[in-house]
């Protein structure tokens, strides 16, 4: 298989100093593995709700201006519903997705009942209480039956060599061992919302598989979805690609760059600005300052440093 990396942003505001930091390190990842591998670009639009128009075009913009170019055309989520509608639907025929009535306020009203608190940035854990039934209420998404999947298939669960402890682990190339117990600590998670929009974790899958992703490279922000993405993959019987999760740009809170935090557009708008925007991106992942002066010759020069610090798959 072709080995393949993505840089899979989501249109909701422009490249920052963090985004950039996993565009860099996946198109370097895919450079490293020599000129047949491919490297694609995918904007993720799935949940329209928090897109900005034209912000998929400006990111492409931004992105060219470091030369960072895609192999192929870059793929639109919003062309490709027709895809995770037949995810679900294979979910939904193996009794692996269910609809749910709840709304937020019912899940925190039913997990106080449970004795558990919904903890700030934490998750909320799906108490499971759709699980039989919507009790007459309409339906407002699809969620995945983690529990449900887990017990069906413990050598899913344990397909990495594991025994079945409900834990689903996978070796991050920078972070190493992960493990996290889906049904306790995320439960049944959502794969669509009533009112439209894919899930993030379903989009992602499905895209990955059909793109045939060998290799993402993205922020650690993220590295708490693969969880649920591997337990998605397989019950869809799709390939588990390796992961590596970049380190962050914090804010000034210290919490991760964000649009809340401060984090704003990196500038693109001269060659030396980009170079600039691409210098400060591999400074966070651990290379070398750009001596180049261009981003081509840059981009190139980091090539064999990447190869030397990452390049070991798990
Ligand atoms: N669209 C996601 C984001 O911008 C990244 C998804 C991924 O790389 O898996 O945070």
């Amino acid at each position: 298989m072709t080995e393949t990396g993505r840089f899979a942003p989501s249109p909701t505001g422009a490249l920052h100093a963090g985004s950039l930091v996993a565009a860099l390190a996946s198109w370097l990842d895919v450079r490293a593995r020599g000129p047949q591998a491919r490297w694609l670009v995918r904007i993720e639009d799935a949940d329209t709700e928090r897109c900005l128009p034209g912000m998929g075009e400006h990111i492409l913009q931004q992105l060219a201006a470091c030369a960072l170019l895609p192999d192929e055309p870059p793929v639109w989520q919003t062309r490709r519903t027709d895809r995770y509608e037949a995810a679900l639907e294979r979910l939904k025929a193996r009794g692996l997705a269910y609809p749910c009535g709840c709304s937020r306020k019912d899940i925190d009203e039913a997990l106080a009942r449970l004795g558990r608190r919904h903890e700030r940035h934490g998750e909320r854990v799906y108490p499971g209480t759709c699980r039989d039934g919507l009790h007459g209420k309409p339906a407002r998404a699809w969620r995945f039956a983690t529990e449900r999947f887990e017990a069906a298939s413990p050598s899913a669960a344990g397909a990495l060599g594991e025994a079945h402890t409900g834990r689903v682990c996978f070796t991050d190339r920078r972070l190493g061992r992960q493990c996290q117990d889906v049904s306790r600590e995320v439960g049944d998670f959502v794969l669509r919302r009533a009112d439209g929009p894919w899930a993030y974790q379903l989009a992602v899958v499905v895209d990955d598989a059909e793109q045939g992703v060998t290799d993402v490279v993205r922020g650690e922000d993220l590295v708490d979805n693969t969880a649920r993405q591997i337990l998605l993959q397989r019950a869809l019987g799709f390939p588990t690609p390796s992961y590596l999760h970049t380190p962050l740009v914090r804010g000034a809170d210290g919490d991760k760059l964000s649009k809340q935090n401060g984090a704003t557009s990196i500038d693109t708008s001269s060659p030396a600005a980009a170079l600039a925007a691409l210098d400060a991106a591999a400074r966070v992942l651990g290379l070398s300052p750009a001596t180049a002066t261009d981003c081509p010759a840059a981009l190139a020069a980091w090539v064999p440093e990447w190869r030397d610090l990452y390049n070991s798959r798990p």
